[in-house]
């Protein structure tokens, strides 16, 4: 009876999963979506507990336990979730990712001692692979974590003969896997947790700064995986249901960022671009010019079309609101303003829209990349706001350039560009950007919010 019930409750949580991803799949659902996605959690929460409580021998003492895990858990994930800063999102969801993959490997080794002599060949195929991905998945989440915090360098790590370390991990871990499955013994499982916990390092060790994206939904895929792999060992369907949803749509997220980057990606996965170049290169791009916030705002009052490309510096900044300010004032005055979003602006997919949203900017003026590029030759004025790589025009226009092939926002081509930071640093795939040096661009030096608060007290 208790196990139909939880039963049940698995599927209503499923159903509430799917929902939920679809809901978050857009702007205007995206609230429903969460809200789907936290009703299906605390459904499975309390089915999952309610079902071990009833298995029990010892009730009271298990619910203690699960008790006294979750309010430490939940006690760390909400501090966590309140302190930290919007610039700081990826590296924790790079960590949180490692979590998924250190619970994936206990369980399997857990999973492994308990079961006695009497396992068959498919639990313990489901328990090795189970191990692996979540090794795998463990290391590359914590060079993740240390790239993205800037803890280490982002440059790859380019061991010689690395394609043929990564194919002799995975040509070892298959042998292991047999010579496991045949004698039941814990050293191939052991010897393969060492390699795997290396080749998860080595993986995204060897990522440079510029494919990082896909290196954190690749991450994501990896870590449902790693989840659906735990649910099949402890036998659990919901988790392997909710594993298989955050496996398959990191996967299509991972393509996608791969299109945005117009990479294919097992060359992202096999590592190696993007790496440290040319930060002082010696190309003599010619003199910038630089501009005051006065200015600026004479030349928005003159435009009858604006658009706006915001970049991680906006993040850091915290500078969407006084931006949707400016957007507001300026789309009163009659000018037409939209903003152009490259897939991967910022620091996780999607950053720029949900800081756009949370700062109330309407959502039918925040185009894509691809639907705003064809219009930006008829534009008056750009404002770059703390973008670099994606509107570098050498991804273009230099096939040498370590972001060459990028699709990017083509800027250059409005008749005023402005572009926001505080030097002339280069952006996150530390490439210099030509745009700073063309004659229709003008650098407004400073942090972002305090500049375009300058202008808005200027209108
Ligand atoms: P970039 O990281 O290329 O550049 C951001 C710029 O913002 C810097 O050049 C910096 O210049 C400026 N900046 C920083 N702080 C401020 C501030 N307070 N005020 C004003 N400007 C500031 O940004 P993009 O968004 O264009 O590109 C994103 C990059 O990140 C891409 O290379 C992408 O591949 C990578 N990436 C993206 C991920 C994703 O999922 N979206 C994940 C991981 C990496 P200065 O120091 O001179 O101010």
């Amino acid at each position: 009876m208790t196990l139909n019930l939880v039963q049940a409750a698995y599927i209503v949580a499923a159903v509430l999963f799917v929902l939920s991803l679809a809901g978050l799949s857009k702007h205007e659902s995206a609230k429903e979506g969460n809200a789907f996605g936290v009703t299906g959690m605390a459904l499975a929460l309390a089915a999952t507990v309610w079902g071990v409580l009833d298995r029990s021998a010892h009730p009271l003492t298990t619910f203690l336990l699960i008790a006294v895990a979750m309010a430490v858990g939940g006690a760390i994930g909400l501090w966590r979730a309140r302190v930290v800063e919007m610039t700081q999102m990826p590296e924790l969801v790079a960590m949180l990712h490692s979590f998924v993959g250190l619970a994936a490997v206990l369980v399997g080794i857990n999973s492994f001692l308990t079961e006695g002599d009497g396992a068959d060949a498919v639990h313990s195929v489901e328990v090795f692979l189970g191990v692996f991905i979540g090794a795998v998945t463990f290391t590359g989440s914590i060079v993740a974590f240390l790239k993205l915090s800037a803890r280490i360098k982002s440059s790859p790590l380019m061991l010689p003969a690395r394609h043929w370390l990564n194919l002799a991990a995975l040509v070892v871990s298959a042998g292991l896997l047999v010579w496991f499955v045949q004698s039941h013994s814990i050293i191939p499982l052991l010897v393969m947790t060492v390699i795997a916990l290396a080749f998860g390092w080595h993986l995204v060790a060897s990522i440079g700064g510029g494919d990082m994206p896909v290196v954190v939904s690749m991450l994501n895929s990896y870590s449902g995986w790693a989840a659906a792999a735990a649910g099949f060992m402890l036998g659990n369907d919901l988790l392997i249901v909710t594993g298989a949803l955050v496996g398959s749509s990191g996967a299509i997220l991972s393509y996608i960022m791969c299109t945005a980057m117009n990479r294919s990606f097992f060359s992202v996965i096999a590592g190696g671009f993007g790496q440290e170049v040319s930060v002082g290169d010696d190309k003599d791009y010619g003199e910038h010019r630089e501009t005051i916030a006065a200015d600026v705002a004479e030349l928005l009052r003159d435009a009858s079309t604006v658009v706006i490309t915001p970049g991680y510096g906006m993040a850091v900044a915290q500078a969407q609101y006084p931006v949707a300010e400016l957007t507001s004032q300026l789309r009163k005055k009659g000018v037409n303003v939209r903003f152009g979003i490259h897939p991967v602006a910022g620091r996780l997919p999607g950053h720029m829209n949900v800081l756009l949203a949370e700062a109330k900017v309407p959502y039918d003026i925040v185009l894509e990349m691809d639907e705003i590029n064809g219009d930006l030759s008829d534009t008056d004025v750009v404002l770059v706001i703390g973008a670099n790589d994606t509107v570098n025009p050498s991804a273009a226009e230099d096939p040498g350039s370590p972001i060459a092939g990028m699709p990017v926002l083509e800027v250059w081509k409005a008749r005023n560009v402005v572009v926001f930071k505080r030097s002339m640093a280069t952006g996150y795939a530390g490439v210099q950007n030509p745009l700073f040096f063309k004659e229709n661009s003008q650098m407004l030096f400073g942090d972002a919010k305090e500049r375009v608060e300058d202008i808005i007290k200027a209108l």
